[in-house]
């Protein structure tokens, strides 16, 4: 079929909202008509070329949700009509990773996602002269509708919003699970956020939720630092206004309990390490460029503080991404809020340059307004001016 979606062609090009081919789904694949689709800093770190070469044409996008419209040989679990979000690691089940309990690591996942095809090598899309588009891992969502494997389909309870349910695949799973599984934040416990994009805001949430005493936000941009505190920061830091180390350490002596970074820059991880207090672990979540390295004083080892990734929620993602559908159905976990933009495919490209920029939270695309049930655009953007 044709679908209509936002290409990369090459790094540091500007998505093209073009007309494509998607194959049917194979076996053990769904189609899905995409409903809304968040736009991530992993995007545009693919789009600027900071993952590496090769990559490329390619349909971005790999959190949103949408209707299954069809299934391939041997799906079970799922029926056209199924609301689902997208899971954009599917567990091979079969892998030492997953055997370990680490399905975030999925080998036979990773390998795929790399390579930009399906589980079995191939690819479901294709330009109009017929050459190859890579997925980006297994979703592709940056479009009218997406093969992906079934495990890369989660189901949702009925009536959940999914233009807020896009959200659950990335940013809700990805700062949720680095509060809960990687740092494990505990009753009265001190937590320092720093940038608070789509999956800040989403740690800050959790740590409220897992009974942290202290949460300070750390951000340059003091509209998402008012979000933060609105979601639950007790403190916050413009770090484009003062200096952001002495200013935490002020806040919290001696240093916090868990500092998480989700900007994927040397000098953020850097500071989650100083901000720490002897004995404490930073949880790094921002990806950084393809490169790029992070010192540290190596003497502070002996105060056994420690420098650790979360990648994924650092848990059983599938289970986890309908866990947290069930908690937003039933009105317990907040996403809207976090939604600065909405758009549509072609306003992703201005959703890349906020993200360049560093400002507004989450952008969401709506690509079926009548699936995703988003409100008009104008009703989100004027909380942000
Ligand atoms: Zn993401
Ligand atoms: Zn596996």
């Amino acid at each position: 079929m044709e679908i209509r979606a936002a290409v990369l062609h090459e790094a540091h090009a500007p998505l093209r909202v073009e007309t494509l081919t998607l194959d049917p789904p194979r076996a053990g694949e769904v189609l899905v008509r995409v409903a809304a689709a968040g736009v991530c800093h992993s995007d545009v770190r693919l789009a600027d070329g900071d993952l590496g070469d090769g990559r490329w044409p390619t349909v971005l996008g790999h959190e949103g949700a949408g209707v299954v419209e069809a299934v391939g040989p041997g799906v079970d679990g799922l029926v056209p009509g199924d609301p689902v979000a997208f899971c954009f690691v599917p567990p091979c089940r079969a892998c030492g990773q997953c055997a370990a309990g680490r399905s975030n690591l999925c080998e036979t996942a990773s390998a795929s996602a790399w390579a930009g095809t399906m589980l079995n090598g191939t690819t479901r899309l294709h330009l109009a002269d017929g050459r190859p588009v890579r997925h980006f891992n297994f979703v592709s969502c940056f479009a009218e509708r997406c093969v992906v494997p079934a495990a890369s389909a989660v189901p949702l309870p009925a009536g959940l919003p999914l233009w807020q349910a896009a959200l659950l695949g990335c940013a809700v799973v990805t700062g949720f699970g680095a509060v809960r599984n990687a740092a494990r934040v505990a009753l009265g416990e001190s937590v320092c956020v720093i940038g608070c994009g789509g999956i800040g805001q989403q740690m800050v949430a959790a740590a409220r939720m897992a009974g942290a005493g202290r949460i300070v936000a750390v951000d340059r941009d003091p509209a998402k630092l008012a979000l933060a505190r609105a979601r639950g920061a007790t403190d916050a830091v413009d770090a484009s206004a003062e200096d952001p180390l002495p200013a935490v350490l002020r806040l919290v002596p001696g240093g916090v309990d868990h500092a998480l970074e989700a900007v994927g820059n040397p000098a953020t991880i850097r500071l989650a390490w100083d901000v720490l207090r002897p004995g404490a672990t930073a949880i790094v979540v921002g990806i950084a460029p393809r490169g790029a390295t992070v010192a540290v004083p190596a003497l502070e080892l002996l105060s056994e503080k420690g420098l650790r990734g979360s990648y994924y929620g650092s848990g059983n993602a599938t289970v986890e991404i309908a866990r947290l559908g069930r908690l937003m159905a039933d009105g317990r976990l907040e996403v809207a809020d976090a939604v600065s933009h909405l758009t549509d495919l072609d306003g992703i490209e201005a959703a890349f340059g906020r993200l360049r920029r560093g400002s507004g939270a989450r952008t969401v695309a709506v690509i079926d307004a009548a699936l995703a049930g988003a409100p008009e655009p104008a009703q989100v953007a004027a909380a942000w001016g």
